[in-house]
């Protein structure tokens, strides 16, 4: 009977569920999901690093795997963990991946202005200097120069702050996984 209980003990403490958790994926459901798992998740990781916007680094003592730890804004601040590739923690601190939750959100808002606002090339070029991307119909720049500009005078949401990272990317103007 002792023996029994001792292989339970030890088969806990050399396993972890890093695997079980897949990349986040970009949807309310998905960082819903996640915030409840999330008290579960960190159980198991070591604190590494913390930021002053309250975001921290973990890592799992087992497999090494490390997890970001975020607030999301738009869901009462609550927090949530994502697994985030290996990092120097000095670089770490001084930019943090970039939060799913805020990707999320100005994915919705971009895409909501290109509903609304058809962009159509014109044949002329752009005004931006160097730049030879067609000028759109409706401007004298391109839709980067465009897009940059509205983001400039906060017409338009910002690129969230952070470390973008995989699988991850910018596409059309909002990020996709
Ligand atoms: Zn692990
Ligand atoms: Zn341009």
């Amino acid at each position: 009977m002792k023996l029994f209980n001792f292989n339970i003990s030890s088969q806990r403490s050399s396993t972890c569920s890093c695997d079980k958790y897949h990349p986040l994926g970009l949807s309310r459901d998905e960082i819903s999901k996640r915030i409840k798992e999330s008290n579960g998740i960190k159980k198991g990781l070591e604190l590494k690093s913390e930021t002053s916007q309250g975001q921290q680094l973990y890592q799992c003592p087992y497999c090494q795997q490390i997890w970001q730890s975020n607030r999301a804004w738009n869901w009462g601040n609550k927090e949530y963990l994502i697994k985030v590739p290996a990092i120097e923690i000095e670089d770490w601190k001084v930019e943090p991946y970039m939060q799913p939750d805020q990707m999320l959100i100005y994915s919705a808002l971009m895409s909501e202005y290109f509903e609304k606002n058809i962009l159509a090339d014109s044949e002329k070029l752009c005004s931006k200097e160097s730049c030879i991307k067609p000028a759109l119909t409706t401007s004298v720049l391109c839709k980067d120069h465009f897009i940059q500009n509205l983001q400039e005078f906060n017409l338009l949401p910002k690129r969230p702050s952070g470390r973008p990272f995989e699988p991850y990317h910018f596409e059309n103007s909002g990020l996709k996984m």
